[in-house]
């Protein structure tokens, strides 16, 4: 079977307050087994988890990183208000946020929202998807599965792609430990991150900058079985640990 991927198009400039999956459901039709991405962006946007600059008082660790890096204090005071852990702040602040997502600036955007403002990621992304999904289970009577989405930068290559940072009613990652490839060798450490590929391709459909397209339907995508544990423990994490062990900072 074909995977069909449709941008959810004509939706408006999100407002707090908006019910997001039923605009999306006036849109697109959704139907057991499809998985719907939303950008984390307009979530937050619906639900206010946005902030103004003006009502922020920078802290001093905020305005010493602005000093170097030339951003607006006030921002970094936000970035520093959403991190649990800052694992990097030169030459931009590289934290994790609650989940265990671990971003640059934290995740917070100051594009697709208006001047003096910026949005935040959801403070439970996976509570979030979870939510989405009840309600589009509610509206439609149909079971999908929900990805919340947000552009992030990677290590070692140029270029932002799409990750998930919340999901629900799909498993984020596909186990292929103990399968046998074509020679029939057993897959010992293959873990294919699904959620990821799929938040990649529609973070690709939905475009960064004035495309106006904050969702995007897959139908189509076989179901797969594996686990949600897609973020290292602390104590794994090498590049983690290499980062914090010992200059934090500069
Ligand atoms: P992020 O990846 O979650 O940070 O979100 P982006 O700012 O990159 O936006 C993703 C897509 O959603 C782009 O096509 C934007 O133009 C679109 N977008 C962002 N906000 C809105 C909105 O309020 N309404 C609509 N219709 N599109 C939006
Ligand atoms: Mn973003
Ligand atoms: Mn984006």
């Amino acid at each position: 079977m074909p995977i069909t991927v449709l941008p959810v198009t004509g939706l408006p400039l999100i407002q707090r307050g908006d019910d997001l999956p039923s605009l999306i459901t006036d849109r697109v039709h959704v139907e057991n087994g499809d998985i719907l991405c939303i950008a984390s962006s307009v979530y937050s946007k619906s639900k206010g988890y946005t902030r103004m600059l003006a009502d922020i008082t920078p802290g001093d660790r905020a305005v010493r990183i602005g000093k170097r890096t030339g951003e607006d204090p006030r921002f970094l005071q936000a970035v520093l208000d959403a991190s649990t852990d800052v694992l990097l702040e030169y030459p931009f602040i590289l934290s994790e946020v609650a989940g265990g997502h671990i971003g640059v600036r934290a995740g917070v955007d100051q594009s697709n929202i208006d001047d003096g403002k910026v949005i935040l990621l959801p403070p439970d992304s996976m509570k979030a998807a979870a939510e989405v999904r009840q309600r589009i289970l509610d509206i439609t009577g149909n079971t999908s599965g929900v990805i919340i989405t947000d552009t992030v930068g990677r290590a070692f290559r140029r270029g932002q792609t799409g990750n998930a940072i919340g999901w629900s009613g799909i498993h984020a990652i596909r186990d292929f430990r103990g399968d046998k490839d074509l020679f029939g060798h057993v897959l010992k450490i293959t873990e294919e991150a699904v959620v990821d590929e799929i938040a990649g391709f529609a973070n690709y459909v939905m475009g960064e900058s004035n495309n106006g397209v904050p969702a995007v339907l897959m139908k189509g995508c076989e179901p797969w079985s594996g686990h949600d544990d897609l973020y290292y423990r602390k104590e794994e994490d090498i590049m983690r640990r290499l980062l914090q062990e010992p200059p934090r900072k500069e």
